[in-house]
Order: C-alpha cells, then sequence, then structure tokens
C-alpha cells in the first residue's frame, strides 16, 4: 500500500522527464497533469491517460460515485506513456492504459504491456472490431476518419471514396495533413488491409498529385484552409469538424460518410486496456465494464464529440446530425499490425 501511496510523488517528480519528451500535437487529447498529491489512498485503480483531464476526469468521478472505487489517474503523451510503462515493468503503478488511436495500443500490447481480459460484459458492449482480439484492449468509444468539403464548391454527389480523391477531378484541390500523425497512418494501414500495398500505393500517390498546399501539421489547420479557399476538401477526424460547427452552426464545410457503396467509413477508437503488472485488476476491470455502459458511453459523445463505442448507445445530438453511416468492419488492430509498412509506403508515395 506504501508503494501505492508513493506513485504519487514518483508521478509529480517524473513529470518533468515527461515534459521534455513531448512531441508536437495539435489535439487537447494529450495535455500533460497530474491529480492529487499525498493522498491516503484504500485502494484505487490508477490510470496512466493520454486524455486530457476535462475528457476523464467527469468519467472517473461518476464510476467513483457509483461504485465506490477511486480512480487516480496521470496523463501524458501516449509515446512517453508507453515507454514509462515498459521502463516500470513489473514495478509499474498504472492498472490501465487510456489512450487514443489502435495503433497506439497496439503498440503497448505488442510490447507485452498489457493483460488479456475476458470480460462478457466488454465483449457484449463493444463490437469485435473495436477490440483487440484476446481482449488486451478495447475501444471505448469511435471516431470516424473521414471527408470534409467546401459547402459552396463541392457537391457531396461528386463524393465517394477515399481512392476517388486520387482522380484527375481533385487535381489542387486536395489538402491533407502529415503523413507523420498516427491518425492518418491507421488510416493507410487499414487500406493495405482492405485494398492491398500496391494498389493502396497508387491512391496515395494520387493524393500527393491533388495536393493544393503544403502538408498541414493538424486535422484542424486542414479544415480551416478548406474554410478559406486554399482547397475543396480533405480528410479529417469527425470531431474536429464538429468542434467547428459548436462554434459556428453556419461553418462553410460540411462532413460527408466516405466509402458507404464499399467497405464502410475508416473508424479509430480511443480505448483501454488493463496492465500486464496491475496490483488492482479487479478494479481496473470494473472500470472498463463501467466505460463501456451507456451513461459513461454518452458522456464521451457529449464531451469530445465522438462516437459511442458501445452500438446501443445513441450519439450526442450534435454528432447525431452528421446521419447513421456503416463503419469499416476491419478489426482496428490492423492499425498497428500494418503501422510499420503504412509508414514506408507513405515515404515511397512521397507523402510528407
Ligand atoms: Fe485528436
Amino acid at each position: 500500500m506504501l508503494n501505492r501511496v508513493l506513485f504519487i510523488t514518483l508521478a509529480c517528480l517524473s513529470l518533468f522527464a515527461c515534459a521534455e519528451e513531448r512531441a508536437q500535437v495539435d489535439s487537447p487529447d494529450s495535455e500533460m497533469s497530474v491529480q492529487g498529491s499525498m493522498l491516503e489512498i484504500t485502494n484505487p485503480v490508477i490510470v496512466y491517460s493520454s486524455r486530457q483531464e476535462y475528457l476523464i476526469k467527469p468519467l472517473f468521478d461518476r464510476f467513483t460515485d457509483e461504485t465506490g472505487i477511486e480512480v487516480q489517474y496521470q496523463t501524458g503523451e501516449e509515446g512517453p506513456l508507453i515507454a514509462r510503462l515498459q521502463a516500470e515493468g513489473e514495478a509499474t503503478f498504472a492498472d490501465v492504459l487510456y489512450t487514443v488511436d489502435a495503433g497506439n495500443l497496439w503498440s503497448a500490447s505488442n510490447r507485452g504491456l498489457l493483460a488479456s481480459v475476458d470480460s462478457a460484459s466488454l465483449q457484449q458492449n463493444i463490437p469485435e472490431h473495436l477490440r483487440e482480439p484476446l481482449g488486451q484492449w478495447f475501444g471505448l468509444s469511435v471516431r470516424a476518419r473521414t471527408i470534409v468539403y467546401a459547402k459552396d464548391r463541392v457537391n457531396p454527389s461528386e463524393l465517394s471514396t477515399y481512392s476517388a480523391l486520387a482522380e484527375s477531378q481533385w487535381r489542387d484541390r486536395l489538402c491533407l495533413r502529415t503523413s507523420k500523425e498516427v491518425y492518418n497512418i491507421s488510416l493507410v494501414a487499414t487500406m493495405i488491409e482492405r485494398l492491398g500495398e500496391e494498389a493502396t500505393q497508387n491512391i496515395i500517390e494520387g493524393w500527393v498529385n491533388n495536393l493544393a498546399a503544403p502538408v498541414f501539421s493538424s486535422d484542424t489547420l486542414v479544415i480551416e484552409a478548406i474554410a478559406a479557399g486554399q482547397c475543396d476538401v480533405g480528410l479529417v477526424n469527425s470531431y474536429y469538424l464538429g468542434r467547428k460547427q459548436v462554434d459556428d452552426p453556419d461553418y462553410p464545410v460540411a462532413l460527408f460518410w466516405a466509402n458507404q457503396e464499399t467497405s464502410g467509413t475508416h473508424v479509430n477508437i480511443s480505448g483501454a486496456g488493463i496492465t500486464r503488472y496491475a496490483k488492482n485488476p479487479e478494479g481496473a476491470q470494473r472500470l472498463l465494464e463501467w466505460l463501456s455502459t451507456e451513461e459513461p458511453q454518452i458522456m464521451f459523445s457529449e464531451m469530445n464529440l465522438e462516437i459511442p463505442a458501445n452500438p446501443t448507445v445513441p450519439s450526442a445530438e450534435q454528432v447525431a446530425a452528421w446521419g447513421e453511416f456503416i463503419q469499416d468492419s476491419i478489426n482496428v488492430e490492423a492499425a498497428g499490425r500494418l503501422q510499420a509498412a503504412a509508414v514506408m509506403l507513405m515515404d515511397r508515395a512521397d507523402y510528407r
């Protein structure tokens, strides 16, 4: 128990090391902070989270209200958090790793940092394509990476698939975020799984040919470039457009669900797994199971404009306004498994 209390102190000390490793990001998923100080802890669940405090604290507070189980957390950039989990090994204080993008979760499970969980309620609440086949991590919310377009310059009837954005009608009209970012790596990885390397490379080369501007560092900048008339179409995660639409209901950029006539829109997750050396695996499993139920699922959607992973739970109004769509049913673990192949392919295609 003393060790569990010590966690809080160590977490504060290690903050500075983590902060130095922090990479450039645009997502508010990734701020760094520590909750609590020298608290007397009975039996908390300890979470390492790459999601920002404002997104996780309300959820954990509700969980504590309902179960009496306290949750302690440390937030940070996903890379350093996973590296830290690995460095700590058996001595880790973390019971749960909670992060965004299946590529990151895959990286943690591939390093042997997560435990398999056999939970009937998680298997029931989370669809098969949104969880690791052995139960090492589970999607808790869904984000779609899809097409956005300028309302005044594009008719949605002109849009169809990710592949079609490689066609010549989009020459000098496409904006993309950098290929270095995990969301695009995951998208291309699942395209490789669906279409094979050769067809995927042809598409990526077509995209690069069609770029209206050098690649951007964030999804938000892609959306703003379309709004400003710099380009007409782009690929972004749905919640970034949602934020713009909350601020301005008449925002000049709209969302189009890609691949509805083919394989479905590419989706990714925020998700969590129980650490291999968790000291409180029972509490951790209760937390994950609870996060897959209706109330927290609605909170995900309302707080970050994401789509509930549990298909029986309705999306927030703002999200539902984009309409129903078919998700690509490829297991999101492909995003991790084919990550290296995707990076090399984008390099060959000159996608910077
Ligand atoms: Fe993001």
